[in-house]
């Protein structure tokens, strides 16, 4: 059992069908009689629900903390200024501006203020929408606000819903930054998901560059498999990075995707693919005892 797992899919790039092996993997578990919850944090560009069709329960908007300045009470000191790490505020004589999105929601400016000049108030910066899915899959995602910068608390929200008891199918953004990090820091294994290219082999590189310095146990998807790719081969046996599963370049499978179809409902024969997958996840976690029913 993989019962309170985080699992985490990532790419050093968008388009490699990270959220399709995500989806089948979730599937797959829910099919194989385990509690299964799925957390979009891809908020910029959420897409698990194309797949999953959750029937959304719950929306709430999700705000984080932003100073509120009386300028009455202000007497222009300069402090919360010279201490906000992010500059998002600045002192002019008789007056403090505020820039809300660079503010990170901290407060320490509010802690600060010898004038007790600032309170906080909030911002909406997205939605959190929890529901559930196909086969009962426990499902929640964040949907970022059009232009709002700040991802991170975005992402910190979606995951504050972990259930206990389930094991957590994480989709985490693309790329390499902040929030990706943000993402993956909890996770007990990140499977990569990549594609036999030089771009995709070039973009795999850095990503496993930011797993690796989270300490995290990593394996590899190849997915869009059409022949060998030397260089791929020769830099996962250099850096010991395990191929965890493979998925073929196959019309059908893209013509399904574009169908929003979950791949496993439209060619079960996929399955003991996904049985691999997960086999492979739970010994790259240390659990050698993990076993799923079909
Ligand atoms: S710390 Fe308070 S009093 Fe000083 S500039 Fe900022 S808001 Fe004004
Ligand atoms: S809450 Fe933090 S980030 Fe925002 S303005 Fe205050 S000190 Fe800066």
């Amino acid at each position: 059992m993989m019962e309170n797992m985080n699992i985490a899919f990532a790419s050093g790039k968008g388009g490699t069908g990270k959220t399709t092996i995500a989806v089948n993997l979730a599937y797959f578990l829910a099919c194989s009689r385990q509690k299964v919850q799925y957390l979009d944090c891809d908020v910029e560009e959420p897409n698990g629900h194309i797949f999953l069709k959750p029937t959304i329960d719950e929306s709430a908007p999700a705000k984080v903390l932003v100073p509120v300045i009386d300028q009455d009470k202000c007497t222009s000191c300069g402090e919360c200024s010279t201490h906000c790490q992010f500059n998002a505020l600045v002192t002019l004589p008789g007056n403090v501006l505020l820039f809300p999105e660079l503010c990170h929601g901290c407060g320490l400016c509010i802690h600060i203020c010898p004038e007790k000049a600032i309170s906080d108030g909030d911002r909406e910066i997205g939605q959190i929408g929890e529901g559930t899915a196909v086969e009962g899959i426990d499902f929640i995602h964040g949907i970022l606000n059009v232009g709002e910068p700040m991802a991170g608390p975005l992402i910190r929200e979606v995951k504050h819903h972990c259930k206990e008891n389930h094991v957590r199918i994480i989709d985490a953004p693309p790329g390499t930054s902040c929030p990706v990090v943000k993402t993956i820091s909890d996770a007990d294994v990140v499977v990569m998901v990549t594609e036999p290219t030089p771009f995709g082999l070039h973009d795999l590189k850095i990503a496993v560059e930011v797993a690796k310095d989270l300490g995290k146990p990593i394996g590899v998807v190849i997915n869009r498999q059409n022949g060998g790719f030397p260089p791929l081969d020769a830099y996962l046996s250099k850096n010991n990075l395990p191929v965890v599963m493979t998925l073929p370049e196959d019309r059908e499978i893209a013509r399904h995707y574009s169908m929003g179809d979950i791949l496993l409902q439209a060619i079960p024969s996929y399955m003991d693919r996904f049985m691999e997958l997960a086999v492979n996840i739970g010994k790259l976690s240390g659990d050698t005892k993990t076993q799923v029913v079909k």
